[in-house]
């Protein structure tokens, strides 16, 4: 057997041995969810409804324990973890709904009657980042559920812990054994087998655009489907009419949430260039004022990166005779993968720092000057994930949103994610959408029949 030590990225200490499934035990999972499948597709929609109800009591019951869980596994702050499995409850409080509303329509034709019948796929495959292990299981597995489907999850490999609890309090709610597996192992293996398996016929991916481009490759051969959520180099485009003190207070966090290790950081600030200098100063304070530190304290603001490895990559964008660094935040020394809040100066849009994603607390700032440069300047990346604008311009707001390539935008605000509403990326941040009501459409295959009635 093999088994992998999941270490606390604040203390650097084993929190557990975790037993790693092999291609072996993927296909065996996978052969069962296949036989709950045809069991589960056929359940009652409203006892299907009430189970997934049940799912999400449970899971609000254990939004410490979870939450604690996560501090230790993954280093998130505790405000975030709650935040975290509370969404977890959130979504599949929200799907608990589709099984009684996954409505199909009946189209006017001569002859009969026609309707339509959104059908489940199979058994679906998702496989999860080690960024948010929580919220994008739950993205995937919640509606994947809801629409009939049973589910093998891989978490990653770094932060299974939440994930292994959340099948837990699957069973304990009810839910029928093997319609929700949680499978931990490598990608190389667990990972590689749901997507080559032929009997998984759909695949959701969150994670690098580099594994993501081998998963799409590996599902065409099988004509899989896939929903993938890849990384991002989001643009917070600031206009000199916005408010610059709400602004700069809140573009930090927009970054530095998750320690940077969030697809949708806006990683790259676009400041109007007559108002550069003073929004410069304003940041100042704001990037020194982030209080890193013990993930577990109810005052943290950012804690650790997820490993050493991750600490390496981010560091390299910023190390370096040729990177200035503009302002920086503090760490705390000793141990745990901690990494300050900084600050970053490109000299052309050329940079590594401007145009690759770091997944770390590191921000690029570069002035423009006016509207049509915003625009260009940030739809020049391979990315499409996110964004804000902050003007207090209404009809520039829009303009600008409207010309923006990325699925996920906010104005005079950074939020991206609710669970009600769609997420996912435009150009190489990924295909398909999850969350909000149309999540249901890549879970299921429209079925068309026609029922003669017989007239003439
Ligand atoms: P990754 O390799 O893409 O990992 C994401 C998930 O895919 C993990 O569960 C991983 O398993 C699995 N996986 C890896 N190789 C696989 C394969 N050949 N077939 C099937 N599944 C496979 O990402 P990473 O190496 O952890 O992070 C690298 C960079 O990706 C980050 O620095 C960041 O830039 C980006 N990233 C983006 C997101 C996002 O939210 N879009 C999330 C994470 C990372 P194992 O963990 O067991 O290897
Ligand atoms: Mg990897």
């Amino acid at each position: 057997m093999t088994t992998f030590d999941v270490i606390d990225p604040t203390t650097e200490e084993r929190v557990r041995t975790v037993d790693l499934a092999s291609a072996e035990e993927t296909d065996q999972a996978i052969a069962r969810a296949r036989t709950a499948f045809q069991t589960w597709r056929r359940f009652d929609p409203a006892d299907r409804g009430r189970l997934l109800r049940r799912f999400a009591d449970a899971v609000d019951g254990a939004i410490e324990e979870l939450a604690q869980l996560e501090v230790r596994n993954s280093g998130h702050t505790i405000g975030n973890a709650r935040w975290e499995a509370g969404n977890v409850r959130d979504v599949l409080s929200y799907y608990s709904a589709a099984p009684e509303r996954l409505f199909g329509r009946q189209i006017p034709v001569a002859g009969g009657v026609d309707i339509t019948f959104k059908e489940p796929l199979g058994v679906v495959g998702i496989i999860v980042p080690w960024n948010f292990p929580m919220p994008i299981a739950g993205w995937g597995f919640a509606p994947a559920l809801a629409a009939g489907n049973t589910v093998v999850l891989k978490p990653a490999e770094l932060t299974p812990l939440t994930a292994i609890r959340l099948a837990e309090l699957a069973l304990e709610a009810g839910l029928p054994e093997d319609v929700f597996t949680v499978l931990p192992g490598k990608g190389s293996v667990v990972g590689q087998r749901l997507v080559t398996n032929p009997e998984v016929p759909k695949i959701c991916f969150t994670g690098s655009t580099e594994v993501g481009q081998a998963i799409m490759a590996e599902a065409a051969r099988h004509l899989k489907r896939v929903t993938l959520e890849l990384g991002g180099k989001s643009a917070n485009i600031v206009f000199a009419d916005s408010d610059l003190e709400q602004a700069a207070a809140t573009a930090p966090y927009a970054v530095f949430d998750n320690a940077g290790q969030d697809c949708c950081a806006r990683s790259r600030i676009l400041v109007q260039r007559s108002v550069y200098d003073r929004f410069l100063s304003l940041l100042e304070p704001a990037v020194t004022g982030v209080n890193v530190g013990a993930p577990g304290d109810e005052s943290t603001e950012m804690g650790p990166l997820i490993s050493a490895h991750q600490r390496e990559t981010v560091s390299s964008f910023v190390e370096g005779d040729d990177v200035d660094v503009a302002m920086r935040g503090s760490a705390p020394e000793g141990p745990g993968w901690f990494y300050p809040p900084t600050v970053v100066l490109p000299r052309t849009t050329k940079d590594r720092v401007w145009t690759e994603e770091v997944f770390g607390p590191v921000v690029a700032i570069l002035p423009f000057e006016d509207e049509a440069e915003a625009v260009t300047m940030a739809n020049d990346t391979a990315y499409g994930l996110s964004g804000s604008i902050w003007t207090g311009d209404v009809g520039r707001a829009l303009r600008v949103a409207r010309q923006v390539e990325a699925g996920n935008l906010s104005v005079n605000s950074h939020s991206s994610v609710r669970y009600s509403t769609p997420f996912g990326g435009f150009k190489a941040s990924g295909i398909g959408r999850e969350l909000g009501p149309d999540a249901l459409d890549n879970f299921t295959e429209v079925k068309n029949v026609f029922i003669s009635t017989g007239d003439a």
